[in-house]
Parts: structure tokens; C-alpha cells; sequence
């Protein structure tokens, strides 16, 4: 039987900042399961949904944000969810890695502090 270890973030509480980096790498398999979901070619794939990034990797391409500036092209501005769950890249599956997450303790500490469960935090410098 497997069994998920506890963490200690809630993302269904979270206006996702973590979809607003702009280095959200993508990976050809990545890309491949990009086209299946949208039923197009790699071709057609990569120059719709991503672009070099600084380094020369491929990234996913981004849209404008009321609360962060930017954020990847697949959030939805509203609900903060991600449109493509199922075919999201392996980076985003993979975030944050550990039980915890550093924007999240940030946004909770200032929701306590300011008594406002909605409040966003729109920098956090980690
Ligand atoms: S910033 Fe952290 S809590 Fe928010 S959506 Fe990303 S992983 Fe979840
Ligand atoms: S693909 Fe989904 S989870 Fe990944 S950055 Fe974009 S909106 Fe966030």
C-alpha cells in the first residue's frame, strides 16, 4: 500500500505564485503529451505554448496577470487552477519537492497577521 507523506501546503488556497516563474522548463516529453492533449503536432505544440527561455531551454509561454504580472499561459485567471492538470510538464507535477512550500508559509503568516484570508501576496523574496 502506498502512502502520500503529509505536506503542509494547500494549493486550492493559494492564487498559485508558483505558476507565475518564468523558467517553467518543458522537456520533449512534455511537449509530446502538450500535442496529445490538444490533438496537434510537436510542431504546432511548441510554438503555441512555449518559447526559448533565456538560457536556450524551452519554456512555457506566459500571459498577463492581475495579481503577479505574468503567469504561465494555462492558469485560469480566475480560479488560479491549472486548465491543463492532466497534461501539465513533469516540473509542475514535481513543485515544490518537499512538505513545505516557502510562498505558502509566507502567505499564511501574512493572512494571520493581517486577519484576511484572502489577502494575496503578490512578491515573496525567498
Ligand atoms: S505556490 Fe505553493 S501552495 Fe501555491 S500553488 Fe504553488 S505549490 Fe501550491
Ligand atoms: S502548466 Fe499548469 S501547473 Fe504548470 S505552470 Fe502552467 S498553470 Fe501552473
Amino acid at each position: 500500500m502506498s502512502r502520500r507523506r503529509p505536506v503542509f501546503y494547500d494549493c486550492s488556497k493559494c492564487p498559485a505564485y508558483c505558476c507565475s516563474y518564468a523558467r517553467i522548463r518543458v522537456h520533449d516529453r512534455d511537449l509530446r503529451r502538450l500535442a496529445r492533449h490538444f490533438a496537434v503536432d510537436l510542431d504546432a505544440a511548441r510554438r503555441r505554448y512555449t518559447k526559448k527561455g533565456d538560457g536556450g531551454e524551452r519554456v512555457l509561454r506566459h500571459r498577463r496577470d492581475a495579481h503577479f504580472g505574468s503567469v504561465c499561459r494555462f492558469l485560469d485567471p480566475a480560479t488560479r487552477r491549472c486548465t491543463i492538470y492532466h497534461a501539465r510538464p513533469e516540473i509542475c507535477r514535481a513543485y515544490p519537492g518537499t512538505v513545505r512550500c516557502g510562498y505558502y508559509d509566507f502567505l499564511s503568516a501574512e493572512r494571520r497577521l493581517q486577519a484576511d484570508p484572502d489577502y494575496v501576496a503578490t512578491t515573496w523574496n525567498p
